[in-house]
This record gives C-alpha cells, sequence and structure tokens, in this order.
C-alpha cells in the first residue's frame, strides 16, 4: 500500500500508543475519584496537558482538551455571545467546514485569498469594523497546504486595538486560528503569534483521533458548548480522555523533535515526485507545506483516477475528505480560482510518515501510467 492522504488521517505512532497502553489497563480510574491511584492519573494527566500547552508557548490551564479539532473550533466561536449577529464575525473563505459553518451560524462574512491561498489582506482591512469580535483565519489549509501569514494579521488586529482604544471602543478583537494541519511541521508559539484562541488536533500529527485542545488567552471568555460535570474549566464536560492526552502529548513532543528535518525529508520527496510525474499543473505552488502538493489533470476526471489508483494500492484524495465523500466541489480550489474542469482534474497529495523515497517513486510511476490509460480511454470514447 502507498498511503498519500496523510492530511486526512496519520496512523497513530508505536511509541506513542505504548505511552498510552497503561492507561486502558491500569491506570484506568477516573482522575476526578478521591482515593490515591486515581489521584496518580490525575497527576499524569496535568503533566500531560502541560506538555501538549508547552507546545505552543502556553499553560496548562490555557487548554480545554476535547473531542477533536471540529469541537474546537466550535467551542471557540462561543467568544461571541449572540449567534447570528451579522459583522462580529470574520473568517477565510477557505476554512474547514467545521468553522465554515459555525462562523455562518455567527453571520460570519468572508475574507478572501488571492490565487496563491494566501488571505487577502486589503480584504481584512476592509471588512474589519468596530463591531467585529472574531477573526478566524486557519494557519494551514487542509486542502493545498497553504501558511497564512498570521503574524501579519495579527499585527492588523493589533493596529485595530490601538484605535479602538484611543476611541474608547471597549469591544474586544480576538484572532482563531485553527492549526490541525500545522502542528506536525510549524512551531507555534501563540504569545508570538498574537493568537488568542487555537485549535490543536492529535489526529493529524501522529497521535490518537477523536482528541483536540482549544487554547484560550485571558481576553477570550468562552460558553461551554457542553455541560456536566465541570471538568476543563467548566467548558467542556465529560469523564478526561486519559490515555487520549497522554498519547496527543507524546505525539507532539515527538513531531517538535523532528520539525526541521521532517520539512526537509518533505520537501525533497515532493521535489521527486513533482519530477517523476507527467504532464500535470501544479496548483499550489506558494508558501505551502512542504508534504502537500495538489496537481491537476486536464481534462480528467480526478474522482475516477482515485478509484483506478486505488485498484492499484495507491490511496489519494481530491480534497477535504468530508468534502469528497460527499461529491461536493471544493470550495477551495474554487476560491482560488480554478475553473470547474481545474477543479474536477485535481489530486491532493499528502506526504508523510508511512513513505519513503522509493515509495514515492513507485506511486509517481503508476500514477502516470493511470493518467495515460485515462487519457488513451478518453480519447477513444472521443
Ligand atoms: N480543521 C482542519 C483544518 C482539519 O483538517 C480537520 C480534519 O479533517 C478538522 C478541522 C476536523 O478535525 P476532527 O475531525 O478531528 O474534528
Amino acid at each position: 500500500m502507498i498511503y498519500l492522504d496523510h492530511a486526512a488521517a496519520t496512523p497513530i505512532s508505536k511509541k506513542v500508543l505504548k505511552k498510552m497502553e497503561p492507561y486502558f489497563l491500569h491506570d484506568f480510574f477516573n482522575p476526578s475519584a478521591a482515593y490515591m491511584p486515581a489521584k496518580k492519573v490525575n497527576a499524569k494527566y496535568e503533566a500531560a496537558k502541560a506538555n501538549i500547552a508547552h507546545t505552543i508557548g502556553a499553560k496548562s490551564s490555557d487548554l480545554i482538551i476535547t473531542a477533536g479539532a471540529t469541537e474546537a473550533n466550535n467551542l471557540a466561536f462561543t467568544a461571541i455571545k449572540k449567534p447570528r449577529d451579522a459583522k462580529k464575525v470574520l473568517y477565510l473563505e477557505t476554512e474547514h467546514d467545521s468553522v465554515r459553518q459555525i462562523a455562518q451560524k455567527y453571520g460570519g462574512e468572508k475574507i478572501k485569498v488571492h490565487s496563491s491561498g494566501i488571505i487577502d489582506l486589503n480584504d481584512l482591512k476592509n471588512k474589519i469594523t468596530d463591531e467585529t469580535e472574531l477573526v478566524s483565519i486557519a494557519l494551514v489549509n487542509n486542502e493545498i497546504g497553504t501558511i497564512q501569514p498570521l503574524a501579519e494579521v495579527s499585527a492588523i488586529i493589533r493596529d485595530v486595538k490601538i484605535q479602538r482604544l484611543k476611541k474608547g471602543i471597549k469591544t474586544k478583537l480576538l484572532l482563531h486560528s485553527d492549526a490541525s494541519q500545522a502542528l506536525n511541521l510549524i512551531d507555534i508559539n501563540v504569545a508570538r503569534l498574537g493568537i488568542d484562541l487555537l485549535t490543536m488536533n492529535s489526529a493529524k500529527v501522529y497521535g490518537p483521533k477523536g482528541v483536540g485542545a482549544l487554547y484560550v488567552s485571558h481576553d477570550a471568555k468562552l460558553n461551554p458548548i457542553i455541560l456536566g460535570g465541570g471538568q476543563e474549566n467548566g467548558l467542556r464536560s465529560g469523564t478526561e480522555n486519559v490515555p487520549g492526552v497522554i498519547g496527543f502529548a507524546e505525539a507532539l513532543e515527538e513531531a517538535k523533535k523532528h520539525l526541521a528535518s521532517n520539512r526537509k525529508k518533505y520537501a525533497n520527496w515532493k521535489k521527486v515526485l513533482l519530477k517523476e510525474l507527467h504532464d500535470y499543473e501544479l496548483i499550489n505552488k506558494k508558501h505551502t507545506l512542504d508534504n502537500f502538493i495538489v496537481i491537476c489533470y486536464n481534462r480528467i476526471d480526478a474522482e475516477r483516477l482515485i478509484f483506478l489508483l486505488e485498484e492499484k494500492d495507491v490511496y489519494v484524495s481530491t480534497g477535504a475528505a468530508c468534502a469528497a465523500s460527499k461529491g461536493v466541489r471544493s470550495h477551495v480550489l474554487k476560491a482560488i480560482g480554478l475553473s470547474d474542469t481545474q477543479i474536477a482534474g485535481s489530486l491532493r497529495i499528502t506526504l508523510g510518515e508511512t513513505n519513503d523515497e522509493s515509495q514515492i517513486k513507485k506511486a509517481a510511476k503508476i500514477i502516470n501510467e493511470v493518467v495515460e490509460k485515462e487519457r488513451e480511454r478518453i480519447k477513444n470514447v472521443g
């Protein structure tokens, strides 16, 4: 099997799984229980949480553990008190559905991207009003891997805050970023980047699925979306997912150790792949994470290509896994100005730890053969 869809899911690392195992079997106690074995589990949970927070330059008390990034994104928007309050929310048009849908519920307005997929900073400047309370921009896009210039965004937000102070306007302005796809390869420091709310996702960093976190700065006041026993500062009730958090912390620690070497490795594989492939158009050329490759084959149906490649044991995607399964045309590729035929012919390849260089070369050969055969078929059909 040659798996080239690491943006959709990453396998759990063996080291991570080993760290989690005792918390399923022996140290299974509820961290809220009063007896000593449970207290010890609670201490391990808190230590793991502190380690997760540390990887983004934050404290454990700033983190709310959630059951994944979707939940963290939804929780971030509770910083706005009234849903459907137009003018208060701005979000990038290329955001993941878990941001888009909640932003739309809050009456959010879209910020445009350039054809590179990078945020149009002028559009952001023009759309921020004195009523804007939340701006949501993913650090890395999950379909094309574009890295957004968050430092520039937060500089704009800082200027707006200064202006508001001068005008005596007390409305807060928060920056939220979904960093689901970024944690693997980018060193993030929330204070340095001026981020108030940061979504983290274990499932994309070789950690367990169904675990995530939301970093919350002191400026942001959230409301719970899940009520109950009051865990996670009362913002996310439910018995703590101890093995999940232990695994997430370990996965992040491993990722952090190899950030630079992995970036270099993927950049090299990307170069190899693009050199070996024939007759394609590279869609994501600028400011992208090194493991994201989006290519378009003229007049070819990428959906069909995916099935043909699966027959050869090569696994790729047409875009976000959830959008692809619903047969919905990618809003991201549309936003960067691709035509319907270009969108229909686009493949997303995301490299990762299950790969090696020989696999990349083999995959390129198989993709070339399948595309060539498909072109022949189309020609014969007329
Ligand atoms: N945000 C981004 C950018 C993603 O890539 C994903 C995963 O597909 C999510 C959010 C949702 O994550 P989860 O399914 O773990 O809730």
